[in-house]
């Protein structure tokens, strides 16, 4: 029987590995968290698309990093907590998801100032906001649901800064059908949200204390929690050069419901079921229509381009600063001779942050994808 193996277990993910299971196909399904989700279901364990993967037979294995791959082998090195294995695959699907994109002001690195997604996790592995006086700012309809789950967990959320202007979240909003029209106002209820408006610079002594926002001046605070966007992870299909199909948002940012129709087409597709895939199709266009108009109206604005100042660092990894990248033309330049995106996160942070800042496009992608043991990448596997 054909082997369909899936990386990532958030909704595009899973919807693969039940579709391709309910097909008939042998599924394993490959997560770095101990339990599916992904980032929007992170810590849920009801829902369809739960109890549908608890119905059929899918090898899980959880905890469990995608390092790097051979796409002439069809095989993934995969670091287990304990040991590392190959897994070899007919038909590969890639659900790798996204990560949010940071951009450099002022203090960003101070303790505090986390990445709006970032303190949605940590709020819900159980950090306790109750009280904490929180600024959310950055773009995109993540930082509402960021606010409404901080609010429900008892902080005293101050406002959401928006880099968008009004105007443009207007013309987006009367393009929403009534039901995401509906969801927004249910985020939005109670919450200052400023259009136009984002953190120039955060200051506190060993930690935030305050941020000057442009336009609305210094605002006192506990945390300030900011995204700008998300970023396709792409790198694992890169390396695979490739090979497998990618879906949801590592195939394009757009939303959990994009996600979602993606894994399904993707799971019948290696199922076989090529009229389940084609019935899909009409979702899948008006899902893709609305990720083009969120990238749209969510489109970063040039005055962030010089938020950073020169003392400000870029890569936080190997504490490289703006003034230190004004001496290169390249990503490639940046990382041999400043050592730019050398650290651990492999420029998975200051990477999308120097292409916005400069224009610089990444250079070829290496393994390991993730952090990894050496003896993973020496090939010290076991099965
Ligand atoms: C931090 C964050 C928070 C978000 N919160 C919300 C929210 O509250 N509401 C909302 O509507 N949308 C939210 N989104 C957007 C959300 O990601 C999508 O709408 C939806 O979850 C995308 O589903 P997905 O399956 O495509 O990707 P994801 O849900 O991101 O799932 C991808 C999975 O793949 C795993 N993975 C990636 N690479 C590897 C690897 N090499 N090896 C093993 N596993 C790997 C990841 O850990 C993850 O579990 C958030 C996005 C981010 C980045």
């Amino acid at each position: 029987m054909r082997r369909v193996v899936v990386v990532g277990a958030g909704p595009a993910g899973m919807a693969a590995a039940v579709c391709a299971a309910e097909g008939g196909r042998q599924v394993t399904l490959i997560d770095d968290n101990p339990e599916p989700g992904g980032q929007i279901w992170r810590g849920e364990t009801e829902g369809a698309w739960f109890e549908r993967l608890q119905r059929v037979r899918v090898a899980r294995l959880p905890s469990a990093r995608v390092v790097t791959g051979d796409p002439d082998a069809r095989a993934l090195t995969v670091e287990l907590p304990d040991r590392t294995v190959t897994v070899t695959w007919d038909d590969l699907i890639l659900a790798t998801g996204a990560r949010e994109r940071f951009l450099p002001f002022p203090g960003w690195t101070l303790p505090g100032v986390l990445g709006a997604g970032g303190i949605q996790a940590l709020v819900k592995s159980g950090l306790d906001v109750r009280g904490k006086r929180v600024l959310v700012a950055g773009t995109g309809p993540l930082l509402l649901a960021v606010a409404a789950l901080l609010r429900s967990r008892g902080a005293n959320v101050l406002g959401v800064a928006e880099q968008a202007s009004g105007a443009s979240l207007r013309k987006f909003a009367f393009s929403l059908p009534w039901r995401k029209l509906w969801q927004g106002f249910e985020l939005r209820r109670g919450i200052r949200y400023w259009t136009s408006c984002w953190v120039e610079s955060a200051e506190g002594r060993d930690r935030v204390e305050r941020v000057r926002l442009h336009g609305r001046g210094v605002v006192e605070c506990d945390y300030v929690a900011v995204g700008y966007g998300l970023v396709p992870n792409t790198e694992l299909a890169q390396i695979l050069r490739g090979a497998g199909t990618l879906v949801g948002e590592c195939n394009g940012v757009g939303g959990v419901e994009k996600s979602l129709i993606e894994g399904q087409i993707a799971g019948h597709a290696a199922a076989g079921n090529a009229a389940g895939a084609a019935r899909l199709q009409p979702e899948l266009d008006r899902a893709r229509k609305f990720a083009a108009s969120l990238d749209k109206a969510f489109a970063l604005r040039p005055e962030l381009r010089h938020l950073a100042q020169a003392e400000t660092l870029v890569c936080r990894c190997e504490s490289v600063t703006h003034g230190d990248l004004k001496e290169f033309g390249s990503w490639r330049e940046a990382k041999l001779y400043g050592r730019c995106g050398m650290g651990p996160c492999q420029g998975r942070v200051c990477g999308p942050a120097a292409e916005f800042l400069y224009g610089w496009q990444p250079s070829s992608v290496r393994p390991p994808v993730l952090p990894a043991r050496v003896g993973s990448l020496l090939g010290e596997q076991h099965e």
